[in-house]
């Protein structure tokens, strides 16, 4: 049996393109109560993009900080039950922001129909009814979560998505103007995780033509974008990175991802730190799984000025390490991707504390 995946509905590309907001959601502004509800990335609070959100009579913006932490099952629990008691269900949800606002418009549009806790959810095909209408607007480049079918959620026992067919948006608008007040540092993170998502596409079992299609350009838009002669933040590589990592999603969702995936769910579980820049710390110690995407990976470290830091474990508990194993080793369909499905007989908790003590 092969998957049957749901891609999104309607995505319109393009300079300027945040403009047609209005009239995309004009058609939709009757359903339910009425109104949209905008989650906004709290950088954009007071700036110039907030004064173009086509805001009307009744709907409601929040503007929501997303450092340091990643979304969680209470935030979205408590946006939604606020939001019911005040105005009830929405005609839709916005998300104007990077992947952590991508996450919570898709959560928390499947929690106005979904009863209970979110908590409840977080797994494969668990959510029981369709969301409200959603619509996506990226505004930093790379986790591919614009595409994905999967709201990832910390909860309190598990960091786990809300995945299934109607965690997709309904339409997306990719403006790669929004994406040119990304300051360097981020910008480099949050691209790698499109890089590293192709690299572990590519290498594991489940990679096929159809998610090959995908890696291979989004590869080739990364090198450019990193590598290339006009490397570096640029318009025209900023449209390039837009496209990279929509296609970068689209491979993983079409194929997996791998080793690093696994090992920076567990930096992030355990040490809080951020999905891509996790990747990151990772990825340079994956050789032997990846030997040329992480030579690669590193030119585009001294490309860039960037430095990573070295000797992190020596402060790490061995509980720590191990706890972080664990979370690693849990996610099976990784390993089996990346290793096979002898995965077991090569992959143990000790194979993966000694990766951990590498970093
Ligand atoms: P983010 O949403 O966490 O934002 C990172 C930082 O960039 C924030 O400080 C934000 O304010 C800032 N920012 C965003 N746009 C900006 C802009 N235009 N100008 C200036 N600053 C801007 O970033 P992210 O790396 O895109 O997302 C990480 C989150 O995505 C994690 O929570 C992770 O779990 C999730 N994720 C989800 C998927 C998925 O498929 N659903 C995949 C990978 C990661
Ligand atoms: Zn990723």
């Amino acid at each position: 049996m092969y998957k049957n995946f749901k891609n999104i509905e309607k995505v319109v590309f393009g300079r300027g393109s945040f403009d047609m907001m209005d009239s995309i959601l004009a058609e939709r502004r009757n359903d339910n109560a009425g109104f949209i509800l905008f989650v906004v990335d709290d950088y954009f609070n007071g700036k110039e993009l907030a004064k173009r959100i086509p805001v009307k009579d009744g709907d409601i913006v929040r503007y929501i900080d997303v450092d340091p932490n990643e979304p969680t099952t209470d935030q979205i629990d408590t946006l939604r039950d606020e939001v019911m008691a005040v105005k009830g269900m929405p005609a839709g949800v916005v998300g104007i922001g990077g992947g952590s606002i991508m996450d919570i418009a898709k959560a928390v549009s499947l929690m106005f129909t979904n009863e209970g806790s979110s908590t409840q959810y977080q797994g494969l095909n668990l959510i029981k009814k369709p969301g409200i209408y959603h619509l996506g607007v990226p505004t930093i480049s790379g986790t591919g979560a614009e595409v994905s079918m999967t709201a990832v959620l910390t909860g309190p026992e598990k960091k786990l998505g809300l995945k299934c067919d109607w965690t997709v948006f309904n339409q997306m608008i990719l403006d790669p103007e929004l994406i040119a007040s990304v300051p360097t540092d981020k910008w480099f993170y949050t691209g790698m995780d499109t890089y590293i998502h192709c690299i572990e596409s590519e290498n594991g079992i489940l990679n096929n033509a159809y998610s090959h299609a995908y890696a291979e350009q989004s590869l080739k838009l990364c090198r450019e974008i990193y590598l290339g002669e006009n490397a570096g933040q640029t318009a025209e590589n900023d449209d390039k990175l837009m496209v990279a990592s929509m296609m970068g999603g689209l491979s993983l969702t079409y194929s997996e991802v791998g080793v690093c995936h696994a090992l920076s769910y567990g930096l992030s579980k355990i040490f809080g730190e951020k999905h891509c820049y996790a990747n990151c710390l990772a990825f340079q110690h994956l050789e032997d799984y990846y030997h040329e995407g992480v030579r690669e990976f590193k030119q585009m470290l001294v490309k860039h000025n960037v430095v990573l830091p070295q000797g992190l474990s020596k402060s790490w508990t061995d509980e720590q390490i191990t706890a972080m194993a664990h979370v690693a080793y849990n996610l099976h369909h990784m390993w089996n991707h990346a290793i096979g499905t002898d995965w077991k007989e090569k992959i143990t908790i000790e194979t993966i504390k000694q990766l951990y003590e590498r970093m």
